[in-house]
Parts: structure tokens; C-alpha cells; sequence
């Protein structure tokens, strides 16, 4: 078990490790357990994690009651979120009481939003049952719901009490699943550089066919709680995304999001859409902040073992260009980038040249 600090106001801890629902009554704050609890999942997990967790927070708590919902991302509206507002005044749900969120990244959005928001807010505890929701989504507070064709529109920043991550669970995930979050893992790798890099090479093998791979070395206890402990410390240095630091981690998402959007949200899932976008990071870091061909070279590799798609297709790529401009983080039409200047020295704030970015998307469609 690896416990990360998150330093945020106020702060947390992100256990990760095999078990942890078992343990969820003994690792958890007493005032996790403290009052009656509201577990959220959907039906795919709950089926699988729903027993287990249930019986351990019994062994804390004598009041515990669940909400199992249809699964997928259509799941995340304001409509869904009133349906469980309303489950949760039928219970009677005070602020001293807690809703725990098992699942993937949509029910910790969704259910995090509701947490976050009835009563001004109720306690929150995130099981996290993706690779992608333990290394990113569940860790930074942020929740949200759809709004129309925004993703994540709506939404605030609500930290939890607690995330309890179990890699056991990672096991019943489907592979393409896994290569979702494996992405997110990449990114995490050339972010920290070597110290993450050679783990992770090593968790993944050498570079396989796209989409053929299935990268489960990654859903490792050690892998898991390092990107954690990147995410908990740019989290802390900027809770709110105000003061730029947590834009690090937005390395390969400019273009990601613009190819997820620029698809309907169809097209490309969001590690699929991130695989590609780190990929042109590594293009345009060549061109703008002075990376290296054998780093560039490296980082391709990577994305390749982690099973990233080769290349764009099925999506236009002006609308590619187009989605870039519309990004929620541009201001005044200028989108800063994130880009490398060596493996482990992420740069952020670049320019990009509008012509550059032509040109990007042009070659993500052509490699
Ligand atoms: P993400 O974390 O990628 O946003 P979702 O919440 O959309 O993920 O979950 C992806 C899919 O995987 C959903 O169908 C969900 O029900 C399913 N799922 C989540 N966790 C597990 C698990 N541990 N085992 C099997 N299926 C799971
Ligand atoms: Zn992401």
C-alpha cells in the first residue's frame, strides 16, 4: 500500500493498492465512515465491486445504501444528476454524510458534481475502478457533467476525503480499457523523465502493433502511485487552475481534446485521441523548444509499445485545427501549448504558429 499526500485545502490522501476495498473501513478517515453512506457505481462494476466494498464499510458504518446507474458517458447529465439528487433527499442525506463514487472516471465526475453540489456539498470518497480514473481523473477535485456538446461543462472544483485506488480491480478491465489509461501514463513518463521513463518501458514491453496491444504490466501499485504523486504535486501547486502549473498536464491534450471533439466524441476515445496528441507533442517540441531527435525517437517508441494509434484517420483535420482555437483553456484566441524540451522538462506556455499546427495535423494523418 503507497499513500500520496494531496496538499490541496484541504487535503487529502490517494491510497493506492491491492485490497483497498477490503480495507476500505480501516484505511479510510473516520469521517469518511462517520455518517451513513450513499455508494454510486454503475452496472458493469457494481456487479463485480459492489459486495466486497459493502461489506467492508458495514464493518464502519451501519447505514450503507447504493445507486447503481446505466453505464457509459451519456450518464453524465444535469438530468442524471437530479435524479440522484433525489435519491439522495429521499435518504435523507445530511453533510455529514458521505457519497462514495466506485467506478470509472463517468461516475466519479458525475457522482463527484452531485457530492459536490446537494446541500452545497456532501462528503466524498473516490473508488476509482479505471487505470485512466486512478491515474488522473479521481486525484484534482475537479468534477463535472456534459452540457450540450461540451464535455464537462458544468462542473467545480470538490476535493474528496479520500481516493482509494485498488489495483485488483484493474484486472476486469476490458484491454482497450487499460491502453485508454496507458496513455495517460505515457504522458506522465515524459513529463517526469528518466525516473519514470525506465519503469514504464519496462512495464510495457517493446512496441507492438496499434490498438493490439494490452498494456496491464501498467496496472502496477509502484506505476500507479508515481503519476499520483505527479498529479497530487502540480494539483497542490494550483488547485484551481489559476496559476498555470497544473497545465503540465495538459502535455498532448491541446491536440487530444481538438481530435476527441473534432470526432464527436465517437471516433476517438480519450486515450486513443491523447496517444495522438503526445505524439504530435514530440513533432512539434522538435520544432519549438529544441527536443531531441533520440528523446522524440524514445517517447514515439513508447506510445507505440502502449498500443497509441499510429495515426489520425476518420476525422477531418481543419475541424482538427478548428477544435484546437476553441480549446476551454484558450484566451483571447491563443492556445498555450505544453511541449518538451528534453524527456522530464516539460515547458509550458508555447507558441505554436498557426501554419505549425496545419502542418502537425497534416502529418498525424499521413505518418
Ligand atoms: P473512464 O475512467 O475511462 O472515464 P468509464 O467510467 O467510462 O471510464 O468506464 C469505462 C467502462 O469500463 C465502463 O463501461 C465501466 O462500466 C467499465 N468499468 C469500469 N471499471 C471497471 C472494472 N474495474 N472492471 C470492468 N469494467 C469496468
Ligand atoms: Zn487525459
Amino acid at each position: 500500500m503507497i499513500v500520496r499526500r494531496v496538499e490541496t485545502d484541504p487535503g487529502y490522501e490517494v491510497v493506492v493498492g491491492r485490497d483497498m476495498l477490503g480495507r476500505a473501513a480501516e484505511v479510510l478517515p473516520p469521517a469518511a465512515t462517520s455518517g451513513r453512506i450513499v455508494v454510486i457505481s454503475d452496472e458493469n462494476v457494481a456487479p463485480l465491486y459492489l459486495p466486497p466494498l459493502r461489506a467492508a464499510l458495514r464493518g464502519a458504518c451501519s447505514d450503507v445504501t447504493e445507486v447503481v446507474l446505466p453505464a457509459g458517458e451519456e450518464q453524465k447529465t444535469l438530468a442524471r444528476a437530479e435524479e440522484l439528487y433525489g435519491v439522495l433527499y429521499e435518504r435523507r442525506t445530511t453533510r455529514h454524510d458521505t457519497v462514495v463514487a466506485l467506478g470509472g472516471g463517468v461516475i466519479g465526475d458525475l457522482a463527484g458534481f452531485v457530492a459536490a453540489t446537494y446541500l452545497r456539498g456532501v462528503r466524498l470518497v473516490q473508488v476509482p475502478t479505471t487505470l485512466l480514473a486512478q491515474v488522473d481523473a479521481s486525484v484534482g477535485g475537479k468534477v463535472a457533467v456534459d452540457f450540450r456538446s461540451g464535455k464537462n461543462h458544468v462542473g467545480t472544483f470538490y476535493q474528496p476525503l479520500a481516493v482509494l485506488a485498488d489495483i485488483d480491480t484493474l484486472r476486469t478491465l476490458p484491454a482497450e480499457e487499460r491502453r485508454n489509461g496507458a496513455a495517460e501514463v505515457v504522458k506522465y513518463a515524459l513529463l517526469m523523465g528518466e525516473e519514470m521513463l525506465t519503469p514504464v518501458e519496462a512495464a510495457l514491453g517493446g512496441p507492438e502493433p496499434a490498438g493490439a496491444h494490452d498494456p496491464v504490466g501498467l496496472c502496477d501499485e509502484q506505476i500507479v502511485a508515481a503519476c499520483v504523486g505527479y498529479k497530487a504535486s502540480t494539483v497542490a501547486a494550483d488547485e484551481r487552475e489559476e496559476r498555470g502549473e497544473r497545465q503540465l498536464l495538459n502535455l498532448g491534450h491541446t491536440i487530444g481534446h481538438a481530435i476527441e471533439a473534432a470526432g464527436g466524441f465517437r471516433h476517438h476515445s480519450h486515450g486513443e485521441a491523447v496517444g495522438l496528441g503526445l505524439a504530435a507533442a514530440l513533432w512539434l517540441s522538435q520544432r519549438c523548444t529544441g527536443l531531441g531527435p533520440d528523446d522524440a525517437a524514445r517517447g514515439e517508441r513508447l506510445l507505440a509499445s502502449a498500443g497509441a494509434p499510429g495515426r489520425l484517420d476518420d476525422v477531418d483535420a481543419d475541424l482538427v485545427v478548428e477544435m484546437v482555437s476553441r480549446d476551454k483553456k484558450a484566451s483571447g484566441g491563443e492556445v498555450p501549448f505544453v511541449l518538451l524540451a528534453a524527456l522530464g522538462r516539460p515547458v509550458r506556455g508555447v507558441h505554436v504558429a498557426p501554419e505549425l499546427l496545419v502542418e502537425v495535423v497534416a502529418w498525424l494523418r499521413e505518418r
